[in-house]
C-alpha cells in the first residue's frame, strides 16, 4: 500500500496534481483532508472486503491521463452467489428492524458520506473523468440527498401506501453504469434498503471505485453485514447476478440493448423488474423564451457530464424564426467552455469516459459528416493523453440522420427546427425513446400544453438536468419502466399485501 499512497485535496487540486505512474498529489500545508486509493480492493461481501474466489483482478484507469488508479476483483459465479446468499442470510434481522432503526443506518451513511464529500469527489473525478466541479457540486451531495430522502420514508411505509401493508421483496441485484458511479449506487441502495431489502450491486466494470468506497461508509456507519453487497466485475458478472435464482428483484440502469438482454433473463421467473435506459431528449426552444437563459440551459442540457447522461438535450429543437440567433449565441457560448483537467475547479467539461466511448462518438459525428449535416466544434486544446472530445455541434439535420436519432453519450448537439407547437411536439416525440425532454418558452399555458403531450418521463420547464431524491425519475418506450426517487420510487421495492388485519 505504501507504495501507492496519494494525498489529495479538492480546492488546489489542479496546478499541483502530477499524473504519473502513480498519481502523486502535496498537499496544501492547511489542509487535512488526505486520503489514500489502494492499490487492489476486494469484493464486500458479508460485511467484509473479501478476495475473489475467482482469483482474479482488473485495473480501472483515469480516463483523463490512461494511468491506473487501482485493481479490482472480478467477480465470478461463485462470488456472485456468495453475494447473494449474504443477501439472503441478513435479509430477515434487516426486515425485522423497525423503520426507525433502519432509518438511522441511512443518515447515518448519508452523515458520513457528507463528512467525507471532499475525498468522495476526487476519487469520483479520477475514475470516472467528470470535472470536480460536478462531482463537488452534484454527484456527491445528490448521493447523500438520496440517503437523508429516503431515510425519512423507512418509518412511514403505511403512510405512503396506506391499508396496503407494504413488505420488502428480499434480495435486490442491482446493476449500475459508469456515468454517476456513486449517485447511481445512492439511487439505487437507499430506497431498496429504506424499504427493508438487501443489496448486491455490480458497478460498471470501468468505475468502480466509489461505489467500494462508500461500503467503507456502510462499515463505518455499522450497517449489518450483508445488507449491502458490492461486487465488481464485467458484463459477465451482471449477467451472472441477473440470472442467479435466489434474487427477488432486479433493478438495472444501463443501455437499451442490455437492459433488454435481462429482460430475456428474468422472463419466466417471480422476479420484479425496473429498467432505467437510454434517451435522445428533445430539447425546444422557442421564439419567446429568454434566449440567454435557455442558451445556459442548452449548454448544460447537453455538455453537463460530457454529455454522458441518459436524459441529455442531445436534440435541440429551435423555432425556426430564432434559429439562427440562438445557433450564434450558443456557438459563442460554446466556445467559453473550459476542457480540460478534471481536477481543476476552473474546468466545465473533463475526459471521455473510455476508449471504446469516444471511439463510439467518433462514429456517430463521423457519420453526421457524411450525412450532410454541419458540424461546428468549439476550439480548444485537447491534451495528448487521456480520451477527449471537443464540444460539438450540428447543425442542418434531418430527423432521418443517425445523429438524430441513436444516443451519442456524448458532447454532441444536434440543432433541428420548427414552425408551430404541433409541429415541435410531433418531433420531439418521433423517437423510440422517452425519458426526458425540456421546454423553454414564457408562456404558462404553452408549457401544460405541451408537458401533456410530451412522451417522456421527465419534462423540465425553462430548467434542465436538474435532479432530487424526491423527484420521480424514469422513461417511457425504449427508455424503460419503473420510477426512481420520489413516492413512486419507493412502491418499486416493496410488494402490497392488501388488507388491513384487526388489531
Ligand atoms: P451498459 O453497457 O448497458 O452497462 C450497464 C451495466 O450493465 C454495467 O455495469 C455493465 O457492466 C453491465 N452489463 C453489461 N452487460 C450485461 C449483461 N449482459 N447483463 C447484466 N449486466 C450487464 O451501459 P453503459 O455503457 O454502462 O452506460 C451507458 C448507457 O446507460 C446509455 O445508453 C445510457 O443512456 C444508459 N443510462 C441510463 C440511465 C437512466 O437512468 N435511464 C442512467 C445512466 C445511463 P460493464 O460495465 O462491465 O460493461
Ligand atoms: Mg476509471
Amino acid at each position: 500500500m505504501a507504495k501507492h499512497v496519494e494525498k489529495a485535496k479538492v480546492e488546489s487540486a489542479a496546478p499541483e496534481l502530477q499524473f504519473g505512474g502513480v498519481w502523486k498529489y502535496e498537499p496544501a500545508p492547511e489542509s487535512t483532508d488526505h486520503f489514500t486509493i489502494a492499490p487492489r480492493y476486494e469484493l464486500f461481501v458479508g460485511g467484509q472486503f473479501v478476495k475473489p474466489k475467482s482469483g482474479e483482478y482488473f485495473a480501472t484507469i483515469d480516463p483523463a491521463t490512461e494511468k491506473p488508479l487501482s485493481e479490482v476483483a472480478l467477480a465470478g459465479d461463485k462470488d456472485v452467489d456468495a453475494a447473494v446468499k449474504a443477501g439472503q442470510k441478513a435479509f430477515p434481522a434487516w426486515k425485522a428492524l423497525s423503520g426507525e432503526d433502519r432509518a438511522r443506518f441511512l443518515f447515518r451513511i448519508a452523515r458520513i458520506l457528507l463528512e467525507r464529500a471532499r475525498e468522495f469527489a476526487c476519487v469520483e473525478t479520477l475514475d470516472n473523468g467528470k470535472p470536480i466541479k460536478e462531482t463537488r457540486d452534484v454527484d456527491v451531495p445528490l448521493a447523500a440527498q438520496h440517503f437523508f430522502y429516503h431515510a425519512g420514508w423507512a418509518d412511514k411505509l403505511d403512510l405512503l401506501f396506506p391499508g396496503q401493508r407494504p413488505e420488502p421483496l428480499g434480495v435486490v441485484g442491482q446493476v449500475i453504469p459508469w456515468n454517476f458511479p456513486l449517485l447511481m449506487a445512492a439511487w439505487k441502495i437507499a430506497p431498496a434498503l429504506a424499504a427493508g431489502n438487501t443489496v448486491v450491486l455490480k458497478p460498471a466494470e470501468t468505475s468502480p471505485l466509489t461505489a467500494l468506497r462508500l461500503c467503507e461508509v456502510f462499515q463505518q456507519a455499522g450497517l449489518p453485514p450483508g445488507v449491502v453487497n458490492v461486487i465488481t466485475g464485467d458484463g459477465g458478472t451482471g449477467a451472472a447476478l441477473v440470472r442467479h435464482p435466489g434474487l427477488a428483484k432486479v433493478a438495472f440502469t444501463g443501455s437499451t440493448e442490455v437492459g433488454k438482454e435481462i429482460q430475456r433473463a428474468v422472463a419466466g421467473r417471480n422476479v420484479e423488474l425496473t429498467l432505467e435506459l437510454g434517451g435522445k431528449a428533445a430539447h425546444l426552444v422557442f421564439e419567446d423564451a429568454a434566449l440567454d437563459q435557455a442558451v445556459e440551459g442548452v449548454v448544460r442540457g447537453i455538455f453537463f457530464n460530457q454529455g454522458h447522461v441518459c436524459c441529455a438535450g442531445s436534440r435541440l429543437l429551435v423555432q425556426e424564426s430564432v434559429h439562427e440567433l440562438f445557433v450564434d449565441k450558443l456557438r459563442r457560448r460554446m466556445s467559453r467552455i473550459r476542457v480540460g483537467n478534471p481536477m481543476d475547479k476552473n474546468t466545465d467539461m473533463g475526459a471521455i469516459h473510455s476508449k471504446p466511448q469516444l471511439q463510439r462518438i467518433r462514429e456517430l459525428v463521423a457519420a453526421g459528416v457524411d450525412e450532410g449535416a454541419v458540424l461546428h466544434q468549439a476550439p480548444c486544446e485537447l491534451p495528448q493523453k487521456g480520451f477527449w472530445f471537443a464540444p460539438s455541434m450540428f447543425t442542418g439535420v434531418a430527423m432521418s440522420h443517425r445523429i438524430a436519432r441513436e444516443e451519442i453519450f456524448g458532447p454532441v448537439l444536434s440543432v433541428l427546427t420548427f414552425r408551430t407547437p404541433e409541429e415541435a411536439v410531433e418531433k420531439a416525440n418521433n423517437t423510440s425513446y422517452g425519458l426526458s425532454a425540456g421546454i423553454w418558452t414564457d408562456k404558462g399555458a404553452r408549457i401544460l400544453w405541451l408537458a401533456e403531450r410530451m412522451q417522456a418521463g421527465v419534462v423540465w420547464n425553462n430548467t434542465f438536468n436538474r435532479f432530487d431524491a424526491a423527484s420521480p425519475f424514469g422513461g417511457f418506450k425504449e427508455s424503460g419502466f419503473g420510477r426512481e426517487g420520489g413516492r413512486q420510487g419507493m412502491r418499486a421495492y416493496v410488494r402490497l399485501r392488501g388488507g388491513l388485519l384487526p388489531g
